[in-house]
Formats: C-alpha cells, sequence, structure tokens
C-alpha cells in the first residue's frame, strides 16, 4: 500500500508542496477580478495543466484550486449555488494530475472566508464552522489525500473552520497562517501565539504562508521551532517582495534565491516547503533540488 502523508511526515521525510495559483492563472491568462476557483468548470484544462507543471517540476504535494471556495467566500461568484459540486470536482482535477507521478499527494485547500468574525464583523462560529464543514466534506469525497486551510490571520476564525473541519472529515489537516506584516499577522498575532492556541488541537502540521519577506518567514520558522512542539512545520512563502505594477503584483525573485531558502527553512527545521504568490513551476523545481539535497537520510 502507498504511504499515507502521515506515514510520511513520521517517517522524517522532507516533502516539497507546489507553487502559487493565483499568479500562475495570471500568467495564463485569466482575467482581473476572476476568481480562480471558477476556472474548475471554466478552464479546467488549465487547472489540469498547472497541477501538472508543479508535479513535473517536482512537487510531492499538490494544491486543489479551492483557496476561496467556502460558500461564504462564493457569494459573489457566479457559482455560489454549486460551491460544494466545485470543490468535489477541484479535488478530483487534482487527483487526476497527482497520477502523474507516484506518490504524489493531494492537499484540499481553504482559505479565509473575506468576512470578518463577531464581533468586528457579523460572521458567526457557527455559521464559519457550517461552510469549512461543508468545504471539507466536499473535497474529502472529491478524494483529497489531506485537507489545509491556509493564510489565515485571525484565531478565531482558524479555530471555527478546524472545528467544522473535524466535524465533517477524518483525514489530516494543516493549519497555516499568514505574517503579512513580517512576523505578524494582520490580527498582530504572532507564530508563538498561533502554535500554542493550535497545536492542543489535533492537527498534523502547523505552517506559515504567503506572508512578507524570505527573511521574515525564516524568523518565523526559528520561532516556531523553537517551542518543539514536535508537530512539523509547514512554510510556503511568497517569491519574495512584490513590486506593484498597475493593479497586478510582479514578483522578481530568482528560483535560485528561493532554492537557498528552502535550504535555510530545512535548516531551521521545516519538513514540508513550497511557495506561495508568484512561485512558478521553475521556481518549485529549484526549491524541490535543493529539498532533496537538505533530505536527511
Ligand atoms: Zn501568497
Amino acid at each position: 500500500m502507498e504511504k499515507t502523508f502521515l506515514d510520511r511526515l513520521n517517517a522524517g521525510e522532507i516533502l516539497v508542496a507546489d507553487g502559487a495559483t493565483g499568479t500562475n492563472y495570471q500568467a495564463m491568462g485569466i482575467e482581473i477580478g476572476v476568481p480562480p476557483e471558477e476556472w474548475v468548470f471554466d478552464q479546467p484544462e488549465k487547472v489540469l495543466a498547472l497541477h501538472r507543471a508543479f508535479v513535473d517540476a517536482g512537487s510531492d504535494i499538490i494544491l486543489t484550486d479551492t483557496f476561496g471556495g467556502t460558500r461564504l467566500r462564493m457569494r459573489d461568484s457566479k457559482y455560489a449555488d454549486r460551491a460544494p459540486e466545485l470543490n468535489r470536482r477541484a479535488a478530483e482535477l487534482a487527483r487526476q494530475a497527482a497520477l502523474t507521478r507516484a506518490g504524489v499527494l493531494v492537499a484540499g485547500s481553504m482559505g479565509p472566508t473575506g468576512m470578518l468574525m463577531e464581533p468586528f464583523g457579523e460572521l458567526t462560529h457557527d455559521a464559519a464552522a457550517d461552510a469549512y464543514a461543508e468545504q471539507a466534506a466536499a473535497l474529502t469525497e472529491g478524494g483529497v489525500d489531506f485537507l489545509l486551510l491556509e493564510t489565515f490571520f485571525a484565531l478565531a476564525e482558524a479555530q471555527a473552520a478546524i472545528e467544522g473541519v473535524q466535524r465533517a472529515s477524518a483525514l489530516p489537516l494543516v493549519v497555516s497562517f499568514s505574517y503579512d506584516q513580517g512576523t505578524r499577522t494582520m490580527m498582530g498575532l504572532g507564530p508563538t501565539q498561533v502554535v500554542r492556541a493550535i497545536a492542543p488541537l489535533g492537527v498534523a502540521a502547523i505552517g506559515a504562508n504567503c506572508g512578507k519577506s524570505l527573511d521574515a518567514m525564516e524568523q518565523i520558522v526559528k520561532e516556531m521551532a523553537a517551542l518543539k512542539t514536535g508537530i512539523p512545520l509547514w512554510i510556503k512563502p511568497n517569491a519574495g517582495l512584490p513590486r506593484m505594477d498597475g493593479d497586478i503584483a510582479r514578483y522578481d525573485t530568482a528560483p535560485a534565491t528561493m532554492a537557498e531558502y528552502t535550504t535555510r527553512y530545512i535548516d531551521a527545521g521545516a519538513q514540508i516547503v513550497g511557495g506561495c504568490c508568484g512561485n512558478s513551476p521553475a521556481h518549485v523545481a529549484a526549491m524541490a533540488r535543493a529539498a532533496k539535497h537538505a533530505q536527511p537520510m
């Protein structure tokens, strides 16, 4: 039988995740303002093509095109009433691309709802938990290997999401926050606070993704590793700092630089490394080569 995500983490294997969805879809022609999830129905061949490019680049893990796929985040989408079907289909597409190479795992990506929780906004704990339960159930049905809550910035929303996911699915769950203020989230949380709150909740890995600079991400890895929870660390940074070109964020960081930081993150204690915004298949290929060198044997 093929080894599961948890088997591989427990064996100490270094795993390489994939790169960006949004910025690569831009390069493939998605129009500004179109939610990337809509391509699951409208451009399934392109969704498959990007997944396959990451598999070819050496990704051990590819993420479904469902970051904005909660019913709440999709409320203004033309597919607002088809959220579960879209998530199921996205999982099936990633599964299909994963067959290209043995041992490629599929993670069901789930991002924030885009709403603020009470008392700052109108989203209740129960409504958030229900939305993630629905998304997690659909991704599980579609055949993902594990589930991923990513780019979170508020503890209350993450806790509601974890509760909903765990109610709906027995699959392993990774929880990753975005420290987009350097080493703090938009809500002012630091990695230590986040890890202390999330570690007792039965998660397979804790992470940081998106965020700010590559150096800030190294500080975050060190801070999380110093807590010695024994829980694997998932690290998926942007390709450095972007420069704005009109409305579009352009990432100029070279693949070789991402490779160098991959080695640093692994040395600091990361077990899963990939790329967020701005990381093309070429970046992931360079990161995968660096990760295989860093593999403790
Ligand atoms: Zn990002």
